[in-house]
């Protein structure tokens, strides 16, 4: 474990403290991957047990989710989906109530051992909501600055980095001009898409969301699965879904979840035309959920 609390710049690595110049892929560890460079990382899930009090929401979930793939995540309302994906960036835990156990690691580096540091986690593992949520009292160029300047970045270095992420996001072409004007000014998709730029800001190396286009329009979620298509080149991609052509458009793999278990998961298109399980195949074919 070569894990230590994090620097002030945000790093857990202790060789940022050397004089070593640029960082190379090695150590780019928990929020410290450069986007240009920066490929997906290998999520893997063991023995995963989540509860809210005495409901037991997720079971014994194993899962691997590949660097540079999208993930889908299906199943009906309630099966555990969001509470799984909200175990990979630690905010589970945040629930009164909650608990959490099993291994979950990026890299084979534990989110969950004693030496990390939380925010570190939550930086490494960006999460993207249903509900797109700029901070309402914040500038376009604000929202997404805020991550990096909790990491003491200021200036011109900041600057590139909002416009990098704004890039990143495809929103930098609508929003160059305005870039003091409210975030929540913006129109839906653009909200996501600033959402998006808020999570890449931090330099994550896996970006999980929680249907992130169900409150978008047609052409509003189009763009986002463009986006998420390019994004893979970069990163390590899990989406929760209740649309299953957006999961056949976007995803690589798609996991069927049912009552917190992990029911199936395999290549996306097998998956919707040869599921291994019978309930997967009713799911699928809409018999239920
Ligand atoms: P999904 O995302 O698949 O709809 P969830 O992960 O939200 O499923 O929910 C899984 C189970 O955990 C459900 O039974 C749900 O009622 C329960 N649950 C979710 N969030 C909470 C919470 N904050 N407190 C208590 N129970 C919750
Ligand atoms: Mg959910």
């Amino acid at each position: 474990m070569t894990t230590r609390p994090p620097t002030e710049t945000g790093s857990m690595d202790p060789r940022t403290d050397t004089a070593k110049p640029a960082s190379t892929e090695q150590e780019g560890r928990f929020g410290r991957t450069s986007m240009s460079g920066a490929k997906g990382r290998h999520v893997s899930v063991e023995n995963l047990d989540a509860w809210y009090g005495d409901q037991h929401a997720v079971k014994s979930f194993n899962i691997e989710y590949e660097p540079n793939k999208v993930t889908a995540m299906i199943g009906p309302s309630g099966s555990g989906k969001s509470t799984m994906v909200r175990c990979i960036n630690r905010m589970h835990e945040e629930i009164p109530g909650a608990r959490v156990s099993g291994k979950i690691a990026i890299d084979g580096e534990d989110l969950y051992h004693a030496s990390v540091d939380v925010t570190s986690v939550r930086h490494a593992a960006g999460m993207v909501f249903q509900k797109p949520n700029p901070f309402p009292t914040m500038s376009i160029f604000d929202n997404v600055a805020a991550g990096p300047r909790l990491t003491g970045m200021k200036g011109g270095g900041l600057k590139e980095r909002v416009e990098k992420s704004l890039r990143g996001a495809a929103l930098w072409d609508e929003v160059k001009d305005r870039l003091n004007q409210p975030g929540i000014g913006l129109s839906g998709g653009q909200q996501q898409r600033l959402c998006i730029a808020r999570a890449l800001a931090v330099e994550p190396e896996v970006i999980l969301m929680d249907e992130p286009c169900s409150a978008l329009d047609p052409i509003a979620t189009l763009r986002i699965e463009e986006l998420i298509d390019e994004l893979k080149q970069r990163y390590t991609i899990v989406i929760v879904t209740h649309n299953m052509q957006q999961a056949a458009r976007v995803a690589d793999s798609t996991a069927f979840m049912l009552d917190g278990e992990l029911i199936e998961v395999g290549p996306t298109e097998r998956m919707f035309t040869k599921p291994n399980d019978d309930r997967t195949e009713q799911y699928v074919s809409g018999k239920f959920g």
